[in-house]
């Protein structure tokens, strides 16, 4: 999130690699799991960065969202608390992760 980390967000590397996924992924992901093709405007990063470099600048730690899933999921996160981490294959390890239920997301 813009704010503390500002200075990453604003980078130019950042912009590249924002852009670049925009253009190879340009729909929402949680929404074509429900199949919708929304055009995504919000590249987030699956497992949090903290400020992290190997992790913001991962492209395979990037998701490309529309900005009702983002804010929802984000303000999922931090009404719930989810654990933060991920496996191998870049998979949030808490199974309450909004990733995770996708597939029986309500309405
Ligand atoms: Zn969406």
């Amino acid at each position: 999130m813009p704010g503390q980390w500002s200075h990453l967000y604003n980078s130019p590397r950042w912009r590249r690699l924002r852009a670049a996924h925009l253009h190879e992924h340009p729909c929402c992901v949680m929404c074509l799991a429900q199949g919708y093709d929304t055009t995504a405007t919000v590249v987030d990063h699956r497992c949090p960065h903290h400020g992290n470099l190997r992790l913001f600048f991962d492209p395979s730690n990037l998701q490309s969202l529309c900005k009702p899933h983002h804010d929802s999921s984000k303000q999922w996160e931090e009404r719930r608390g989810i654990e933060p981490g991920c496996d191998a294959n870049g998979n949030p390890l808490d199974a309450r992760h909004p990733w995770n239920q996708r597939a029986r997301s309500t309405s």
